[in-house]
């Protein structure tokens, strides 16, 4: 089996799916973490009444890589998804989740493609975000027919990705 460092290794910098805005819209910020020092390191940190969050796409992401490592907030350092957990615990072989992983990221990356050819690109929203402006955006009507067609299209996709995240991913 392989070792905890090891584990993460190979899969977390293959993937990112916890930290680029497909699994979640933000980190939420607990007590231990000092939301001044994630500013100062130039992360964007949202302030409300009750919470504080980092929203996702997280800035401190560097492809699959955290660029804030030794920093991250505390959820960060304690979450696991569902792959991560199965392989720790040897119920599932390591290029198993790989596949997972490399499945899930393409169904995103396809997701991301049909919103950007529908003018919902924002590099700073979240996917799930981003996909229910696009879906407001069409109910507002005057949509082409062409358009039309290529919501269907994500839609499909979406909803591919929203069942495989809730099998594989969230734990
Ligand atoms: S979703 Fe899982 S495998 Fe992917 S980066 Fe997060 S913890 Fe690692
Ligand atoms: S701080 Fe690092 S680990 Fe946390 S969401 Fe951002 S990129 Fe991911």
């Amino acid at each position: 089996m392989l070792s905890e460092a090891d584990t993460i290794a190979r899969l977390c910098t293959a993937c990112g799916l916890c930290c680029n805005g497909v699994l979640f819209a933000d980190v939420e910020l607990q007590a231990e973490d000092d939301a001044s020092a994630l500013e100062k390191l130039g992360l964007p940190v949202k302030r409300l009444k009750t919470k504080t969050k980092m929203p996702q796409p997280c800035a401190a992401l560097n492809g699959c890589l955290c660029r804030n490592y030794a920093q991250r907030p505390s959820r960060c350092r304690t979450f696991e998804c569902l792959q991560l957990l199965k392989v720790k615990s040897g119920e599932t072989a390591p290029d198993n989740a790989l596949t997972h992983i490399r499945k899930a990221r393409q169904l995103a990356e396809r997701a991301e493609h049909f919103l950007k050819e529908l003018g919902h690109n924002h590099p700073k929203l979240s996917l799930s975000q981003r996909y229910r402006r696009c879906v407001r955006d069409a109910e507002n009507g005057g949509w082409r027919t062409e358009q039309l067609e290529t919501l269907a299209e994500l839609q499909m996709i979406v909803h591919k990705l929203t069942a495989m995240l809730q099998r594989e991913f969230y734990p």
